[in-house]
């Protein structure tokens, strides 16, 4: 498959066109950026890791029956997914307070939480991505009420599945962003990605952070973390 046109450069990656329709070809990059583009920066070695780490998931959450844009990794950086129309939403979930939520809701970093949250943001970068919930998704037509219910039931399912998977290797997932998008037949999909830049990822044994957050709060030692969390989801597999 051949890469054309670029259709698309976000923050951490680029999308080019291919001489197939349907496919796009997703291209990470190592370039960070952190509250809403204001901080800048790069990470050795990111984009790579982010493609293989999102790769090794999408497979596993299509083998545990969610339907992903996925098709096939095509180099270190590359990969060809299934085009999409991206449903404007940040769906994330939350099993131990941290970050906005904490600030929110005065909920101390760390706290478990009794249940599960399910959050929606609108993606709307002017806006700086605002929290919506069910009402604002329906009455500004972001998402059908079908579709919203598919979302919500493949975000829990796919909380499970990635808790286990790290639980495994001594990460526990406090909270992680999901993408989703619409395929032409109207399927939903789960689309973007799954990286250390999309979740937040402690050490379970130590506390210590392996995610975006050494970036975002001048932690030190970025690399290190995204090595870290690769070499035990993908390193051994
Ligand atoms: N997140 C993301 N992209 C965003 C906002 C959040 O991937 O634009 C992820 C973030 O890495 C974390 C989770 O979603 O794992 C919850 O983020 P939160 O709302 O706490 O925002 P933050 O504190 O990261 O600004």
């Amino acid at each position: 498959m051949t890469k054309g046109e670029l259709l698309y450069e976000g923050k951490a990656k680029k999308v080019f066109r291919t001489d197939d329709e349907n496919r796009c070809i997703v291209s990470y990059k190592d370039d960070a950026t952190a509250f809403n583009g204001a901080k800048k920066g790069t990470i050795r070695g990111k984009g790579a890791i982010n493609n293989r780490v999102t790769n090794r998931l999408m497979k596993l959450i299509e083998e545990k029956g969610i339907p992903t844009h996925f098709v096939e990794q095509i180099s270190e950086t590359d990969t060809v997914v299934k085009k999409v129309v991206i449903v404007p939403l940040e769906v994330i979930v939350r099993n131990i307070a941290a970050g906005s939520l904490s600030k929110r809701l005065g909920i101390p970093e760390g706290t478990p939480l009794r249940s599960t949250v399910l959050e929606f943001c609108y993606k709307n970068d002017e806006l700086g991505d605002p929290l919506v919930n069910d009402w604002h998704i329906l009455a500004m037509d972001l998402a059908s009420k079908e579709d919203l219910a598919v979302i919500a039931d493949y975000a829990q399912r796919i909380n499970h599945i990635l808790g286990e998977l790290l639980e495994d290797v001594h990460i526990s997932l406090i909270d992680f962003k999901l993408e989703f998008g619409k395929l032409p037949s109207g399927e939903i999909v789960l689309a973007d990605e799954i990286s250390p830049d999309t979740c937040r990822l402690w050490d379970t044994r130590t506390g210590e952070k392996l995610d975006k957050d050494r970036f975002r709060r001048d932690l030190g030692g970025v690399e290190d973390a995204y090595a870290e969390v690769f070499d035990r989801l993908v390193g051994g597999a």
